[in-house]
């Protein structure tokens, strides 16, 4: 039922350590490890699911990017922000790039990709779980192609390649990323946004620290391993910027896993957005171009 991960999925050295047991809060309840590469730093959870398996553990009512309740004060927020945090991506990709193709991987239930569309953009959306996909249609008008079809995708013809939360649930993270490259314009940028462990937040609820998010959530990135794996797919990393409103959200969720107190949680997203400087954003994008031959 479980897979051991016997290398490290970045540099593939074989030895690693725990370093931290983490539950499922949201739907199994179950424990996982959390292990660090020793070799590259990297900290991933291990074992993890197998691959057949591991959409049982995406199954949670209060999955917030798959569902639209506006019940409870945290999804009460998170519907609010949404709105102002899609129209600002769509603002940072039209600054990123002159030409309008763009590749959303993980597009979820389209609410960004509707908004990208509304500015412009010609998309292809990608979405593993088939109800986020009718979703996506009836609601946002908005159609998405199951993610097998990223392996049917043409060579060098997206302007602009996003991963919104997206590459720590990525089962097989080295032959998709290599595979998303190859889609890139030579001149196209790949924006990635994923939470960020060394954060305030991060080190103040460690086990309950909400974006651990275990066991679908595979890896746990720092900038070092963004850059390390820009360097194995030949990209630079040209840009680290904030997602100031994680902290809250992530906080918020993290108080009510430890049956802790909300405004605790809105509080400590404002020390950790106060404290994070460059690199130090409970969740950060990344953007990468391909590196010049
Ligand atoms: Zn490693």
């Amino acid at each position: 039922m479980m897979k051991t991960i016997a290398n490290c999925p970045v540099c593939q050295h074989s030895h690693y350590s725990q370093v931290l047991e983490v539950k499922d809060h949201s739907v199994s309840g179950e424990l996982f490890k959390i292990v660090a590469c020793n070799n590259c730093g990297l900290q991933y959870t291990n074992p993890v699911p197998e691959e057949a398996l591991i959409g049982n553990y995406y199954k949670s009512d209060s999955y917030v990017s798959h569902s639209s309740s506006k019940e409870g004060l945290i999804n009460r927020v998170y519907h609010v922000v949404r709105w102002y945090s899609l129209r600002k991506k769509v603002k940072l990709i039209g600054k990123l790039s002159a030409g309008r193709n763009l590749l959303d991987i993980g597009a979820g239930t389209g609410h960004f990709l509707k908004v990208a569309k509304d500015k412009g953009w010609r998309f292809v959306g990608l979405e593993p779980d088939a109800d986020a996909r009718s979703f996506a249609k009836t609601s946002n008008e908005v159609d998405l192609l199951p993610i097998e079809q990223l392996h049917n995708q043409i060579d060098g013809q997206f302007d602009v390649i996003t991963m919104w939360h997206v590459l720590e649930h990525v089962y097989h993270l080295q032959r998709d990323l290599e595979r998303i490259v190859k889609l890139l314009k030579e001149d196209g940028c790949l924006v990635v946004a994923v939470p960020n462990r060394l954060s305030y937040d991060a080190r103040k609820y460690q086990a309950f620290w909400a974006a651990y998010d275990v066991p679908i959530h595979l890896y746990h990135f720092v900038p070092d391993d963004m850059r390390r794996i820009a360097s194995i797919h030949g990209l630079v990393l040209v840009n680290i910027l904030p997602m100031p409103f994680d902290s809250f959200y992530v906080s918020m969720l993290s108080e009510k896993y430890k049956n802790g107190n909300i405004i605790r949680g809105i509080l400590t997203g404002l020390k950790s957005n106060w404290l994070a400087k460059d690199e130090f954003w409970s969740s950060q994008i990344y953007i990468f171009k391909k590196k010049k031959q």
